[in-house]
């Protein structure tokens, strides 16, 4: 049979096609205390004003700004504390006439009181106290409304549920949240010459290292998922173990076996499964045989049996798939700007990734490779914080030139875009 021929796509097209097309998890509502990582399902509106009514900011006293108008060092003017209240408590006197109430952070500011005076600033005597300066009307209050309306909308459909966004949820009484389900993944290693973990290594074999990679992958994600067991390189027992997997998750990852060698069965089980491929060929270093198919409505990950690769593949097409399905509106990982340390000579017309060791050294974010970097590579993986992209061309890359950086320990999505 003649080498199939495979029309290479740019990175950012082809992340562009997986997005598109625009596969949903379903709506369920988890407890607020589950809801950590998930996407928001709906809108969420203010169900109160913030603050609830108008508030002391600091421990002190509460009195009538009009009172204070003559204060000065030379002449301390003398207050009446007729009430003591704490923060939940609403004190039931109206301030009045030189009069104070002496009042805790978070307490309601009382009645006839327009001006909170900090502890700090008075001279405290039996059932009353002293001050030295005038203050203003509204002076160290915290105004109910503030910093939320009722009916305000605080947060949105598709963001990221972190644990500022549980704060606010809590503060407005929400116990049930609505959030996209996370979908469960497959994961198939293919290759007749791997061998689990806990096997003796024989000649020819190397254990599967992408399986538990990925699996790992997917728990940072929080996503459930199940490892299935090794596959041979074997047409209709891949097709049938892919078949099951489908039918059980809503993600099925393979790694090995999209390439052209004789034994690579991925693009004849994509064609039995009647899967639609979105791409085969992306024009990227390492991983550039890379399969996205959709099938029964279902992502089908065809990565890369090289780990670098693999690892490559699943921070660029999976992440964003999962997020997508998921509803989430900022879906790609951080990328910041940073100075490349090494020099890559050799043009190359794709875009290289590299598995690299970003720091900031206080001045400066500067880049480096983790260490032996082909596609095959696994140690680097494991020394490496983020992956360096370098454009494709026809010219190197030069230590000095600014270069993008994916921050791939970093568990924010910053953008809403591809670099
Ligand atoms: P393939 O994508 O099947 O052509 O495999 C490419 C390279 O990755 C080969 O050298 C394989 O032995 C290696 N490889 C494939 N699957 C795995 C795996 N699960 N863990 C570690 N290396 C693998
Ligand atoms: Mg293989």
């Amino acid at each position: 049979m003649p080498v199939e021929k495979r029309t290479p796509l740019p990175v950012g097209n082809a992340i562009e096609r997986i997005v598109n097309e625009d596969i949903q998890s379903e709506t369920i509502e988890v407890s607020l205390n589950e809801s950590l990582n998930y996407i928001l399902a709906e809108d969420i509106v203010a169900t109160h004003d913030i603050p609830r009514f108008n508030k002391s900011p600091y421990d002190g006293f509460a009195l009538r700004s009009v009172d204070t108008l003559n204060a000065s060092g030379d002449n301390r003017v003398e207050f009446n504390v007729i009430d003591h209240i704490g923060a939940g408590d609403v004190s039931k006197k109206v301030v009045g006439e030189q009069e104070a109430v002496r009042i805790m952070t978070g307490a309601a500011v009382p009645e006839g009181a327009d001006a909170v005076v900090m502890l700090e600033q008075t001279v405290e005597g039996d059932q009353s106290f002293t001050i030295r300066k005038p203050f203003n009307r509204n002076e160290n209050i915290s105004f109910k409304g503030e910093e939320t309306q009722q009916g305000d909308l605080i947060l949105e459909k598709g963001q990221h549920i972190n644990a500022g966004t549980i704060a606010v949820l809590a503060t407005f009484g929400y116990t049930e949240i609505p959030v996209f389900k996370r979908p469960s993944v497959a994961i198939i290693a293919t290759g007749s010459e791997l061998l689990d973990v806990e096997d003796e290594l024989e000649p020819g074999k190397i254990r599967n290292s992408n399986g538990p990679m990925v699996a790992a992958l997917c728990k940072k994600l929080d996503l459930p998922c199940s490892t299935y067991k090794i596959q041979q390189d074997d047409l209709e027992s891949s097709i049938q173990r892919v078949t099951e997997a489908l039918k059980q998750h809503d993600i099925v990852i393979t790694t090995g076996g999209v390439s052209v060698g004789d034994f690579d069965y991925l693009p004849q089980i994509y064609e039995a499964l009647d899967a639609n491929v979105l791409f085969n060929k992306v024009a990227m270093r390492p991983g550039s045989v890379t399969t996205v198919a959709v099938a029964q409505g279902k992502y089908l990950f065809g990565l890369s049996g090289n780990p670098s690769a693999c690892f490559t593949g699943f921070e660029l097409f999976v992440k964003p798939a999962v997020l997508s399905m998921m509803g989430a509106h900022k879906r790609f990982p951080q990328v910041v700007q940073a100075t490349l340390m090494d020099n890559f000579k050799k043009a190359n017309p794709f875009m290289r990734f590299v598995r690299a060791q970003a720091t900031f050294d206080g001045k400066q974010m500067t880049v480096k490779p983790a260490g032996f970097n082909k596609s095959s590579a696994v140690v680097a993986i494991a020394h490496s914080n983020c992956i360096m992209v370098l454009p494709g061309g026809s010219r190197g890359h030069q230590q000095g030139y600014t270069v993008d950086v994916i921050l791939t320990e970093s568990q924010t999505y910053e953008w809403d875009a591809f670099v």
